[in-house]
């Protein structure tokens, strides 16, 4: 058969399969291929069947279904088989040919792919891919970085198959070098764990706190979804509460409260912590996951450790503004600390990252997408050097507005021992990020006391160390 396929896509399962299917809609000829063939032949049947899909029974038969320069697309589990593939592929590949990740690829690892791709030869781009299935199949939010000569070989059919916002703009454009896809599609991941924790915790303030019922929260979500706080996630919340079992109960009710985690958030912290940017937020939204998870320990807990009652006794449609404020102000605090670390990570790994481009990409199609995006774009856009979005004129005037709602939950939640760790480290950061002077002097006099590590003084250039013998001796 003449080369005729505009891409191919190893990995037919549900992210590839819709993706596939995407392209086909877009007018794309798409090659299949699976490590199981088997599965190759059970997608032309079934879902691609009536399609211009063409399925290939072996890598070589791919490659010679596909024009020059050759696309070759892998969504495949992430780690190994990414590599193995890569093995796999460059025999059969020319110079100029393309290997695109589109799985959850650790950016490290997409950085040593791009310059490895790239000695031989070949192009690569590692790109993140978000808004699960539904968003592969209808457009999802895709953040491709790599080989920059790649990008013009895949614009087209990425931004024709991404998802769209506002007038006709696709949310995908070129985020940088090697592993920057990924990295902005791992923190992406790690702030969709804080929006996430943020939503919990209201969640538990208005139930435990205020008692309210599943129902009832689901009217005060969707009414939420229809001001500032407008996104995917409180609008999926508002009908998940009001979702219910078999037996009319509420659904929610009836599943376990432990949370798992594929890595991704772990991988943003961890990240941080290489960068020595506080991402306190998104932290402890991975933490909470992992008290979640030690269920037996808290059951168990519950019975020996007491504190006080969490019924709060006040005006609740009062209360519940003030919880929607503040989610809204920590909300603020957690975009604020990943835009932060991705302007780290651009300086350490030398990315020019475009920070209202990447508001734009997350605007439709992903799990975060939001009406507040819109507004960070904006913020990008009037000042693309703007070093930290607390200072931005809108984003400021928010926090002003928010505040004095966000100090009275996070006081009353401590009163009424009502765990919101997402809540009180946002304010703390706030709180923290705004003082000239913290108490790292004394931390400071304590490392030099124990350990000679000396310090700066505040009558002496910076740069200059001193050390004092605080005891005396010797
Ligand atoms: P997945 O379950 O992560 O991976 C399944 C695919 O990987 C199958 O095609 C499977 O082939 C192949 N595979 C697994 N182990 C392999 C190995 N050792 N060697 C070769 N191939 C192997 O699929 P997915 O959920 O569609 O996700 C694909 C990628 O997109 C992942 O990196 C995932 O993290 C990322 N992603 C997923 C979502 C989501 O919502 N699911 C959202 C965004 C991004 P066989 O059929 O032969 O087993």
């Amino acid at each position: 058969m003449e080369p005729q396929a505009d891409i191919a896509l190893i990995g037919l399962a549900v992210m590839g399969q819709n993706l596939i299917l995407n392209m086909n809609d877009h007018g794309y000829t798409v090659v299949a291929f699976n490590r199981t063939v088997s599965k190759v032949d059970e997608f032309l049947n079934k879902e691609a069947k009536g399609t211009k899909v063409i399925g290939a029974h072996s890598i070589p038969e791919m490659v010679s279904l596909l024009k020059r320069p050759r696309r070759v697309m892998l969504m495949v589990k992430a780690g190994p088989p990414v590599d193995e593939f890569i093995e796999q592929l460059i025999p059969h590949l020319e110079p100029g040919d393309i290997i695109i990740d589109g799985g959850n690829s650790l950016f490290q690892d997409t950085i040593r792919r791009t310059k490895y791709v790239e000695s031989k030869g070949l192009l690569y781009i590692g790109t993140g891919v978000s808004g699960g299935e539904e968003g592969a199949r209808n457009g999802p939010s895709i953040m491709p970085g790599g080989s920059p000569a790649a990008w013009p070989h895949v614009k087209e059919i990425f931004q024709s198959i991404a998802a769209k916002v506002d007038d006709g703009v696709p949310c995908c454009d070129w985020v940088g070098e090697n592993g920057a896809g990924h990295y902005v599609k791992m923190v992406h991941n790690g702030i969709e764990y804080g929006d996430m924790e943020l939503i919990c915790e209201a969640y538990q303030l208005m139930k435990d706190g205020l008692g309210m019922t599943a129902d009832e929260m689901s009217q005060v979500f969707a009414e939420w979804n229809k001001g500032e706080l407008d996104s995917y996630l409180i609008d999926i919340t508002a009908k998940i509460l009001a979702f219910k079992d078999t037996d009319g109960q509420p659904l929610v009710d009836n599943i376990q409260d432990t949370a798992g985690q594929k890595g991704t958030g772990k991988w943003t912290v961890i990240s941080s912590m290489d960068m020595g940017i506080p991402i306190t937020l998104i932290a402890e939204a991975v933490y909470s996951r992992s008290v979640s998870a030690l269920k037996e320990e808290r059951v168990a807990a519950a019975k020996k450790l007491k504190g006080p009652r969490p019924k709060i006794s006040t005006d609740r449609a009062k209360f519940i503004e003030d919880i929607r404020r503040a989610l809204y102000a920590s909300k603020i605090i957690s975009y604020t600390q990943g835009y932060m670390l991705m302007r780290a990570a651009a300086k350490e790994y030398k990315w020019n990252l475009n920070y209202g481009g990447i508001a734009l990409m997350w605007r439709g199609g992903c799990i975060i997408r939001s009406r507040f995006l819109g507004k960070i774009k904006e913020a990008y856009d009037a000042n693309p050097k703007l070093t930290n979005l607390l200072l931005d004129k809108f984003f400021k005037g928010a926090i002003k507005e928010s505040q004095r709602s966000w100090r009275n939950v996070v006081a009353i939640a401590a009163k009424k021992g009502i765990p919101t760790p997402a809540f009180s480290t946002a304010l703390n950061f706030y709180d923290a990020y705004r003082s000239a002077r913290l108490p790292a002097n004394l931390l400071q006099a304590q490392r030099d006391y124990f350990g000679a590590h000396t310090y700066e003084r505040i009558d002496k250039p910076r740069g200059e160390f001193f050390h004092t013998n605080w005891t005396g001796h010797g």
